[in-house]
C-alpha cells in the first residue's frame, strides 16, 4: 500500500481555478460553441465555484458580443478575457466587462525565439516594452491584470526574468507560465514554476505564478499538478480537458488530485458538480470520452467477474477515486464476463432474489447474443427483460 494513504492532513493550500473552457476550449477545433450554450456554460462554472471564468479572447471578432452577455448574467467569479499587447484588444475586453466589477484581462507576448521570429520578429528589448506598455495601459482598467509570457517553456530563462519583472513593475498581478505547446515534462515544468516563483518574489509578496498546460505529450494535469506543488498558486484548466489541439489540463482531474491522499492543495471547487458540468459541455460541443478520468461513461464502472465480486464486497476495492466526490455512483455493467456475484446483486438492485443457477442462466444468455452477434452491451432493462422471462418460465 503507498504510505501515507490514511494520514492526517495539514493545512491545505488554496489553489486559485481560472477555467478557459470558453476560450481555450473553444479554440479546440471541434469545439465551437453557440452563444446560448456559452452563457449556460458559464452559469455551470459559476455554480462549480470557480475563481475566474476566461470568457473570450478580443481578437476573435463576435466574443465581444456574448462576453458581455455572459458579465450580465454572472455574479461571483472574476470575468477575464484574453487580449493581445494592444491598445485595441485591452479596449475591446473593457467594453466588454465595463459593467462588472470583478474582470480580469490576460494579456500575452510570445517569448521563445519560434514564435517571436513566427509572428512579430521584434527583439527581445522590444518584445519586453510591449509587454509592460500593454500593461501600463490596461492597470487603469482592470482590478486584476495576468500576464502571459507565451511558450514559455521554450523560452530562454532570462527573457522570461526581465519580462516578469517588467509587467510586475507594471502593476501585473498574476505570472503565468504556459506550456503552450504541451512539450514539458513534469519535472522540469515543476522546476521552471519554482525558478519563476522564486523571480517573483523578489519582486512582490503578493504577485501570483499560474500554470497553464497543454496536453500534446499527455502531460497537462501532471504538469499542472507539479506547478502547484512547486508553487504555483492558480491553475487554467478546461472541463473534459478541451482545447488548442490535444487539448488542457482537465478540470475534473485537477480537482480529482486535490481530493486524493494525502492531500496536499485544495480548491473552491463543488466536485459533486462536475458530471453535470462535463455532460453540459458535452451537449455544447460533441465532445466526450466514455473512458475519461472522472467523468467519462465507464470511469465507474465494473463488468468483469472478479472485479464485480470484490465491489459488491467493498467498493474501494477497485475503486481509488471516491465517485461520490464527483455527484457519480459506481456501477455493475452486466456482460458475458460478469460472474454470479455481480448478476445476483444486480438482480437484488432491480428487486429480483435469485440464486446462483439463475445467474448463471443469464450470464450463458448474454454469452450467447454476443458470440451470435446478436447484442454486446446490456442494460438495466435488457437484465430486467430476461429476470421476467425466466421468472415466467
Ligand atoms: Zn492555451
Amino acid at each position: 500500500m503507498i504510505s501515507n494513504y490514511n494520514c492526517i492532513e495539514k493545512e491545505l493550500n488554496n489553489i486559485s481555478v481560472m477555467d478557459t473552457t470558453l476560450r481555450d476550449g473553444e479554440q479546440n477545433p471541434f469545439c465551437t460553441m453557440y452563444d446560448n450554450e456559452k452563457i449556460e456554460i458559464a452559469k455551470m462554472l459559476e455554480k462549480l465555484n470557480v475563481d475566474i471564468i476566461e470568457a473570450g479572447f478580443a481578437a476573435s471578432k463576435g466574443n465581444i458580443e456574448v462576453m458581455k452577455e455572459i458579465a450580465s448574467k454572472i455574479k461571483k467569479p472574476y470575468l477575464c478575457g484574453l487580449a493581445r499587447a494592444t491598445k485595441q484588444d485591452i479596449d475591446a475586453t473593457y467594453d466588454a466587462f465595463k459593467k462588472y466589477d470583478k474582470r480580469i484581462v490576460h494579456i500575452f507576448v510570445p517569448t521563445s525565439d519560434v514564435q517571436n521570429d513566427a509572428k512579430l520578429k521584434k527583439s527581445e528589448d522590444e518584445l519586453i516594452e510591449m509587454a509592460a506598455s500593454a500593461v501600463r495601459y490596461a492597470a487603469k482598467y482592470f482590478q486584476i491584470i495576468e500576464f502571459t509570457p507565451e511558450d514559455s517553456v521554450r523560452s530562454k530563462f532570462s527573457t522570461l526574468t526581465k519580462m516578469c519583472k517588467a509587467v510586475i513593475s507594471e502593476g501585473a498581478e498574476v505570472i503565468n507560465i504556459a506550456d503552450t505547446v504541451g512539450y514539458a515534462m513534469p519535472q522540469e515544468f515543476g522546476q521552471l514554476v519554482k525558478n519563476i516563483k522564486q523571480v517573483v518574489k523578489q519582486e512582490s509578496d503578493t504577485v501570483k505564478v499560474s500554470a497553464h498546460c497543454h496536453n500534446d505529450y499527455g502531460m497537462a494535469t501532471a504538469n499542472t499538478y507539479y506547478a502547484i506543488q512547486n508553487g504555483a498558486g492558480q491553475v487554467e484548466t478546461t472541463i473534459w480537458g478541451i482545447g488548442e489541439r490535444a487539448g488542457n489540463c482537465s478540470l475534473e482531474q485537477i480537482i480529482a488530485l486535490s481530493l486524493r491522499k494525502p492531500r496536499t492543495f485544495d480548491t473552491q471547487i463543488d466536485s459533486t458538480k462536475l458530471y453535470e458540468a462535463a455532460k453540459l459541455v458535452s451537449r455544447a460541443t460533441g465532445i466526450k470520452s466514455d473512458f475519461a478520468p472522472i467523468v467519462g461513461k465507464s470511469a465507474f464502472s465494473h463488468k468483469s467477474g472478479i472485479h464485480q465480486h470484490a465491489v459488491v464486497n467493498d467498493v474501494n476495492s477497485y475503486e481509488a477515486v471516491n465517485a461520490k466526490d464527483f455527484g457519480r455512483k459506481s456501477e455493475l455493467i452486466m456482460g458475458p464476463c460478469s460472474g454470479y456475484h455481480g448478476v445476483i446483486s444486480k438482480a437484488q438492485e432491480l428487486g429480483y432474489t435469485i440464486d446462483k443457477t439463475v445467474a448463471a442462466n443469464i450470464i450463458i444468455k448474454m454469452s450467447n447474443m454476443v458470440r451470435q452477434k446478436i447484442k454486446r452491451e446490456f442494460n438495466d432493462n435488457d437484465i430486467r427483460f430476461m429476470l421476467e422471462v425466466i421468472h415466467k418460465s
